[in-house]
């Protein structure tokens, strides 16, 4: 078990340290802002489709490693999805987030994800992993910003 959260932890650095598609899109189809009045972060979407299809997807802003490594899985698993196949990606992620903490979360059914299964511990943490969810799901509803609130 201790194993496992090192690993996590691990992925979760290296996402912080390395953040994967952390650039703006020209031309995106659609963006939005997500703010988490709590933490401070504060973080941009960008969304480019290909009718129903993620063509492209990136993220840029400012926050804690927990908001950032969140965001940057989670283009990782976006890219190349459909809007639907998001969209329950995103109700997963929350339910995984909402699990008892003893809980074990299979790495089989949520990937490089799982690792912010940590998060459980810290509940005010968990409007920082689902910040960028938040926006994404504006950008796709057309909103200019989501917030936490
Ligand atoms: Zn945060």
């Amino acid at each position: 078990m201790n194993e496992l959260f090192d690993l996590y932890q691990e992925i979760i650095l290296d996402h912080n340290r390395r953040p994967r598609n952390y650039r703006t899109l020209e031309e995106p189809t659609s963006s939005a802002d997500g703010y988490n009045p709590i933490c401070g972060d504060e973080l941009k979407v960008y969304l480019k489709l290909d009718g129903d299809k993620i063509k492209d997807i990136s993220f840029q802003g400012q926050g804690c490693a927990i908001s950032k490594a969140s965001a940057s899985l989670m283009t990782v698993e976006l890219k190349g999805k459909t809007l639907a196949e998001a969209e329950a990606g995103f109700k997963r992620f929350q339910e995984m987030l909402a699990e008892e903490v003893d809980q074990e979360v299979d790495f089989l059914d949520f990937g490089d994800l799982a690792s912010l299964s940590g998060v459980r511990r810290f509940p005010a943490r968990i409007k920082c992993a689902t910040l960028a969810w938040h926006a994404l799901e504006a950008a796709v509803q057309g909103q200019e910003e989501a917030t936490t609130e």
